[in-house]
């Protein structure tokens, strides 16, 4: 597929999402989804038969022990991986089929993905980093100047836009990307233990940002994570175990625990 027709099948979606989505309210839908991993002659069985519905504006906290399918179920969502079997509806267009160019496209203009290692470029400025984005989903250079700078004020680091991320403590480096997920002002926040690698106070200052843009913007989050202070915060909980979803609870009162 070239550009053009990855352009015109991204304005499609597009299209079809944003008609599908004032209907119903229903952003994420997925339908006996599996997720097979093959090694050699070994399957894993990352996520098996997992049917699910999230509609716009939820903050989900999603828990499960180690290797129970959290990130393989959040890299599927955030289509930076498709799934063996099943359909992934989003804003109600089934993107389980879509090539990695096609992907690639929906998460331009729909996900922000945080996760727990930064994933900054290295050799890249933090304005770099978080211009990226824009480079990919062909903004303009005015347009992007103005992105940045706003984008580093929200998240209180405009001073270290020179800086390289090796320069930038823990923190600071998850609000360089946290920056660079909002600049393509998506409608999904997708955040894989996003305070894995920070001390307790860093983690919350991280966390509180995010509920407020859940809160104060409506954007939907599904955060990954292992803190159950999070999990209280959240409006849903999901917890997954070998694959499974065990648990799916919306809130009772204030707290889950
Ligand atoms: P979690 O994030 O909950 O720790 P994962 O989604 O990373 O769980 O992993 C779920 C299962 O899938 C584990 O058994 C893991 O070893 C396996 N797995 C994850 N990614 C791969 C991969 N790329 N190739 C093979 N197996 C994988
Ligand atoms: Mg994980």
């Amino acid at each position: 597929m070239n550009m053009t027709q990855s352009a015109q099948a991204s304005r499609e979606f597009n299209c079809k999402a944003r008609a599908a989505e004032p209907r119903s309210g229903l952003l994420i839908q997925l339908e006996s989804l599996w997720k097979i991993y093959e090694m050699g002659t070994v399957q894993v069985t990352a996520l098996r038969d997992v049917s699910l519905q999230i509609t716009e504006g939820e903050l989900v906290a999603i828990m499960g022990a180690s290797g129970s399918g959290k990130s393989t179920l959040l890299n599927i969502l955030g289509c930076l991986d498709r799934p063996t079997k099943g359909k992934y509806l989003l804003g109600g267009v089934d993107v389980s089929t879509y090539t990695a160019a096609l992907r690639a496209d929906v998460r331009s203009e729909r996900i922000g993905f945080i996760f727990q290692n930064f994933n900054l470029l290295p050799r890249a400025s933090v304005w770099e980093n978080v211009e990226a984005p824009m480079l990919y989903a062909g903004v303009r250079k005015l347009e992007r100047d103005r992105r940045v700078e706003h984008a580093l004020e929200v998240v209180r680091i405009p001073e270290k836009a020179r800086a390289l991320p090796n320069q930038l403590s823990g923190g600071e480096q998850q609000r360089v990307a946290i920056a660079r997920a909002l600049v393509n002002r998506p409608s999904i926040i997708l955040a894989d233990e996003p305070t894995g690698n920070l001390d307790s106070k860093t983690s919350e200052e991280i966390l509180s940002f995010l509920r407020g843009l859940n809160e104060k913007e409506g954007m939907t989050l599904l955060v990954v994570t292992h803190d159950l202070e999070t999990a209280a915060y959240a409006s849903r909980l999901i917890v997954l175990k070998d694959g499974v979803i065990e648990r799916d609870q919306a809130e009772i009162g204030s707290r889950f625990f």
